[in-house]
């Protein structure tokens, strides 16, 4: 029989008919061999290379839990990340997977009965959910031999630029960060605190590129907001997320009619069925696989999103390059990304997707394109 390498180069090289084709291959080779899906996690703490302060808390490390899923001798990489103020933890995480039981399905391309079979376990367990989900979409693209985006039948190119992150901090740290960030396009600012003008200033003291800005819900007043969203606006920021607190609906509906910029929800949109929520009340949604239970979901957040009129950014956690590298493969549709989480680690623990002055370059390895490096 013909290995799966030489089977594709006898010119089987279309998606539509690879795809099929392989899965058949596949689905008898389940027929065959009764393979089973192994589930394995370990807990693994991301050290960030500077102290990360947002307008509601600060750290310096954050916890995950990595996954694997091993299917016919072939292993599927996934990733938990578990920012403190979201509530989920290695343990609650480890409790979670421990409820998991993979052997009852056939194979790995059950994704939507699987998906869907484990979002009903528990209420919430976003993050979990979503190691489990990053490790199928992994190695279903690895069992088909093709990098997840292509089996989505998305193109690689153009991608958005991916902004880098400047965290709240004094003046003498923002301007260091700043000239860090040299070769990015696009810079993202964290702000909802007393030192915002101090923060834009700072930046503007060397740099006028683009600036994305983040307040994490740390405004209060709708007057204020829309105040320092024009002030922003003459300074070069080009959109704001979640000015306002999440519940604060109608204070957030009067800002959109108002605002100069795009005001994206990203703490006030986590799932699919809070989607249609966004209209009328932001001009687009940041799509986190963290929050929304996985690729699975986020893809369907894309598509309805679009449906809606809505635009799309795609964000993350502070993650290593498996989520980060899983969620690019939805940027190809997106007119944001926010996929700085890796970066700003200093014991990531893959190779995958690289992100170079900005631009995100996907690995053509087969399903999300990582290789883990511990
Ligand atoms: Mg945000």
């Amino acid at each position: 029989m013909l290995s799966r390498r030489s089977f594709l180069k006898k010119g089987f090289t279309g998606l539509w008919s690879t795809v099929p084709l392989l899965s058949h291959f596949h689905m008898k080779k389940v027929q065959n061999r009764k393979s089973t899906m192994v589930l394995r996690w370990q807990p693994y703490t991301l050290e960030l290379k500077h102290q990360f302060t947002i307008a509601v808390s600060s750290r310096k490390t954050t916890p995950i839990v990595l996954t694997e899923i091993e299917y016919d001798g072939v292993v599927g990489y996934g990733e938990a990340s578990l920012p403190p103020y979201l509530g989920e933890t290695q343990e609650s995480v480890g409790a979670f997977l421990s409820k998991v039981n993979l052997s009852q399905y056939t194979s790995p391309f059950e994704l939507e009965h699987i998906l869907s079979t484990i979002d009903k376990l528990a209420p919430g367990n976003t993050a979990a959910k979503a190691s489990i989900d990053i490790a199928l979409h992994d190695l279903v693209g690895k069992l088909l031999n093709r990098p997840l985006y292509q089996v989505w039948g998305f193109s690689n190119a153009p991608l958005p630029p991916t902004s880098f992150t400047i965290g709240i901090d004094t003046p003498r740290v923002v301007r260091e960060k700043t000239e860090e960030a040299h070769a990015y396009p696009l810079l993202k600012v964290k702000l909802g605190r007393e030192s915002d003008k101090e923060m834009i200033e700072t930046i503007r003291s060397v740099t006028g590129k683009p600036i994305t800005a983040d307040v994490n819900q740390g405004w209060n007043d709708k007057y204020y907001a829309l105040d320092m969203i024009h002030w922003l606006h003459d300074r070069g920021v080009i959109l704001i997320e979640q000015p306002l607190p999440k519940d604060r609906i109608d204070d957030l509906a009067w800002l959109y009619e108002r605002s100069p910029i795009p005001i994206i929800g990203d703490e006030g949109i986590q799932r699919l069925t809070d989607v249609p929520n966004a209209v009328g009340v932001y001009h687009g949604i940041n799509i986190k696989l963290m929050k929304c239970t996985g690729l699975r979901e986020a893809q369907r957040m894309l598509f309805v999103a679009r449906a809606l009129g809505l635009k799309v950014m795609i964000g993350c956690m502070t993650e290593t390059s498996c989520a980060i590298s899983a969620a690019a493969h939805l940027t190809p549709l997106a007119d944001w990304a926010d996929l700085d989480g890796a970066l700003l680690i200093s014991n990531d623990a893959f190779d995958g997707v690289k992100i170079h002055n900005g631009t995100i370059i996907f690995s053509e390895n087969p399903g999300i394109g990582v290789i883990k490096k511990i």
